[in-house]
């Protein structure tokens, strides 16, 4: 049996080609953009769209006023266009009102906005709760800007309107849910954003099409912050039955994994994600919570406390390219994004397998071989299949679940799942505690 989770076939290449797809919208908190994005998510697995309307207070906050764009640019004083949104859409401050105005090249500069340490890329800026409007652009371009009058025209309109979120659940035999978030608020940004939201996206297709997982597993997409925010006050009943909680992003380049524990830090799902990423061929960094970050800090917010960790590659802001014009389909490859889908894949067959048996024969050992199980002729290195045998007969007494005789053994939580089914087979272990 194959003790690695793979990604499904040709998922990488899918999951590049949705990607290359929904690059180029200009997503934000609210908007059509969103609704876009979500309703390609909706042609990989079916979810349901929930729109909570502007004003709708959740916890501390507001949903905010819808934001849409149609075009946007910023012509020259001899005419010529300097900037168009519709070559890029990080060239409009995220959330800009709209503006049709003659102004100073002066008055245009604070409403610039770029990096002098990138000059050739375009930042990615924005704006939510302040009154703003401006353009985004490189550092270079800016400082050739002469003196004289601009034109400055952005079509936008901030509205009374809705904060869009998607969701899917995939029934388990239990009630019990796992909850997986991917925020969708980023423009023209591939691996922030984009990768997460495919990742987990082809994830909860590969749950749907798979025998019924162990868990409910639950994937939400939406903006970030007010997006988690907006749905932890929405569900605020289904909060108590999450067991377990993912927050997955920043998964579409090459390299190590990073897992940033929950704010409980030793939760179940802390343990078992370390424990199935160190397996994997880019290895795993482990890091403990820290309130800054994505929307683990609302997960992890005092007042809800889920066991839910962050799994990501290289974290926000450690990255070059981060929240800039090179966050882009070259920084992101379909190799990249399969070997995080069979993590991902891997994490639901780990949650699975993490049950608690007890051995049925505990009085010596049980002798294996008469049961056709033991192949070896007594050798002081068993092979690894007979060795976790052993390990399970011996630890399995009705306490310890799999992910502690892993931990313990430092064998693949894979493997003794299967050497458990073939011990259950044969009637040496049984699980200890009944699912209900
Ligand atoms: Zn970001």
């Amino acid at each position: 049996m194959e003790l690695k989770s793979v990604s499904p076939e040709g998922a990488g290449a899918e999951m590049m080609r949705l990607i290359a797809e929904l690059y180029p919208i200009c997503r934000s908190i609210t908007g059509n953009g969103i609704r876009s994005t979500l309703s390609k998510i909706h042609d990989v697995i079916p979810i349901s769209i929930t729109e909570v309307p502007t004003g709708t207070r959740v916890f501390d906050w507001t949903v905010p006023k819808e934001w849409n764009i149609r075009s946007a640019y910023l012509d020259g004083p001899d005419g010529g266009r300097v900037v168009d949104f519709q070559n890029h859409s990080l060239h409009v401050l995220n959330y800009s009102l709209p503006v049709d105005s003659h102004v100073s090249r002066e008055e245009l500069d604070s409403h610039l906005f770029s990096v002098p340490d990138q000059p050739d890329l375009i930042p990615y800026r924005t704006s939510y709760y302040r009154d703003n409007w401006g353009f985004c652009l490189p550092h270079r371009r800016r400082q050739a800007l002469g003196n004289g009058t601009y034109h400055a025209v952005i079509d936008s309109d901030l509205s009374d309107g809705a904060l869009t979120l998607g969701e899917v659940l995939i029934p388990g035999r239990l009630k019990e849910e796992v909850l997986v978030w991917s925020h969708i608020c980023h423009p023209s940004i591939a691996n922030d954003n984009l990768s997460g939201l495919a990742v987990t996206a082809w994830w909860a297709k590969h749950l749907a099409e798979s025998p019924e997982p162990r868990y409910s597993y639950r994937f939400v997409w939406g903006p970030g912050t007010i997006g988690s925010i907006t749905w932890l006050a929405k569900n605020q009943d289904r909060i108590p039955n999450i067991r377990h909680g993912l927050v997955a992003v920043l998964l579409g380049r090459p390299g190590e994994f990073c897992i940033k524990r929950s704010r409980r830090g030793e939760t179940e799902i802390d343990r078992l994600v370390e424990r199935v990423l160190r397996e994997t061929e880019s290895g795993v960094e482990i890091r403990d919570f820290d309130p800054y970050g994505y929307d683990e800090r609302q997960f992890c917010s005092p007042g809800i406390d889920l066991p839910l960790c962050r799994l990501s590659r290289t974290p926000h802001g450690e990255y070059p390219e981060y929240h800039t014009s090179a966050d882009n389909l070259d920084l992101i490859s379909a190799a990249a994004l399969d070997e995080a889908l069979a993590a991902c894949i891997s994490i639901s067959d780990a949650l699975d397998a993490n049950r608690i048996w007890a051995n049925q024969l505990p009085l010596g050992e049980p002798q294996l071989g008469r049961r056709g199980l033991y192949h070896n002729t007594g050798g002081t290195n068993p092979k690894k299949r007979e060795h976790a045998m052993l390990w399970l007969l011996n630890q399995s007494d009705g306490n310890r679940s799999l992910l502690d005789i892993a931990e313990r053994s430092g064998l693949d939580m894979l493997l003794l799942r299967d050497v458990a089914a073939e011990l259950e087979s044969v009637g040496l272990l049984k699980e200890a505690r009944a699912e209900t």
